[in-house]
């Protein structure tokens, strides 16, 4: 086990933690500041969108996260300089976690309370922004969770779905250095898949990881192992995410059952590969994890015993560090900075409150770690 990377020992001992960023959120500032903080506080994995961009931000900030490895250690945390994988996700068809949403704002009556406003946990709508007044979806920001489609009174909030272009994406791995791919799919499009890996399978021999996730659905196992069948040539790892119930940890405690159940589930088929949970992860899941014997712990260690080898936290890591984030915004706009963007590392103080909140979620999976 000494010879493998970090991350990949993360799998084997079963506390593989990974930060889901968003497969469609490309708020550059954000995705920086939550790469540093869960950095260095010991996440394995940072998944984020398909976007040149944002795997240029996440680069830059592994690089400012390991530059700071000896003061989180002065501060007493286990980070050990080792860099998390970087993932991107693709999709093999309509997928809620890629669409963001829109509205004509000059359609919203004047006495609208705006709940869509209160609703969106990424603070993606805007109404009469001081630096230029712009009202409606920051499409960076949205994440496509959906939350404020029912919510509008007047009905006047969609989505516009996308679906990422592999044959420009394959070539991103190769020149980025971009660790793991992820690919998003449901049960029954095992075509759809097909097609999508046949253009990624020339490049997927230099991934370090692969990752499927997918839903519930009539005949899951089945089509796993189809998909299994599929890639199995090719020598990476693969984790099967299960996605219990997408983008929904943040809204109360009993959304993690059904990432539970659900790994649960692909775990009894024995498929070959590590299960990781996601959709509706919080701050239970690893006590309900551990409630329901499903984690390796240290007295079972070494019975080749079946279990979840890590979660993913999605809406609910983000939210976590969303006070840290605002801080940083507003000193941004305060007119006394004459910068534009404020990195949280020029501001220790958040930076280190940010990485104590990280730390609090990532060593929940990881705690035979000291700190
Ligand atoms: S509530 Fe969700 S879908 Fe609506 S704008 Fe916010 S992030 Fe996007
Ligand atoms: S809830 Fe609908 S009508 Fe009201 S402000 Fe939001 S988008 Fe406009």
């Amino acid at each position: 086990m000494n010879n493998l990377l970090a991350p990949l020992q993360s799998l084997t001992k079963g506390n593989w933690f990974k930060l889901i960023c968003g497969a469609s959120f490309q708020h550059l500032p954000t995705v920086r500041s939550l790469t540093i903080a869960y950095t260095l506080a010991g996440a394995d994995c940072i998944d984020v969108s398909a976007d040149p961009a944002v795997i240029a931000a996440v680069q830059e900030a592994l690089q400012v996260a390991k530059s700071l490895t000896s003061d989180a250690q002065e501060r007493g945390f286990n980070y050990k300089g080792n860099l998390p994988f970087l993932m991107v996700s693709l999709n093999d068809g309509e997928d809620p976690h890629f669409r963001k949403a829109e509205f004509d704002q000059t359609q919203c009556p004047q006495t609208c309370p705006r709940p869509c406003e209160k609703i969106c946990p990424a603070q993606a709508i805007i109404f009469n922004r001081t630096k230029d007044n712009f009202s409606g979806v920051e499409s960076q920001k949205c994440y496509g969770c959906g939350r404020c489609l029912p919510i509008c009174p007047y009905d006047i909030i969609y989505t516009k779905s996308y679906i990422s272009t592999p044959t420009a994406i394959a070539p991103l791995v190769i020149s980025t250095g971009v660790d793991a791919l992820e690919i998003h799919t449901k049960v029954g499009r095992l075509a759809e898949f097909q097609q999508l890996w046949q253009v990624i399978s020339p490049w997927a021999a230099q991934l370090k990881l692969l990752a499927i996730s997918c839903p519930d659905g009539e005949g899951l196992i089945e089509y796993l192992q189809s998909i299994y069948n599929l890639i199995s040539p090719q020598s990476q790892q693969i984790i099967w995410q299960t996605d219990g119930r997408p983008m929904s940890g943040d809204i109360g405690d009993g959304t993690t059952l059904a990432t539970v159940k659900l790994g649960q589930k692909v775990l009894a088929a024995n498929l070959p590969g590590y299960v990781q949970l996601a959709g509706g992860t919080n701050r239970y899941t690893v006590a309900k994890l551990k409630a329901m014997g499903l984690l390796n712990s240290a007295d079972q260690a070494g019975t080749n015993r079946h279990y979840i080898a890590g979660v993913a936290y999605g809406s609910y890591a983000r939210v976590l560090i969303s006070p840290i984030i605002e801080q940083l915004e507003t000193k941004e706009v305060n007119p006394n900075n004459l910068k534009a963007n404020i990195h949280l590392e020029e501001e220790p103080e958040l930076l280190w409150q940010a990485v104590e909140l990280a730390h609090s979620l990532v060593s929940q999976i990881k705690s035979q770690q000291e700190r």
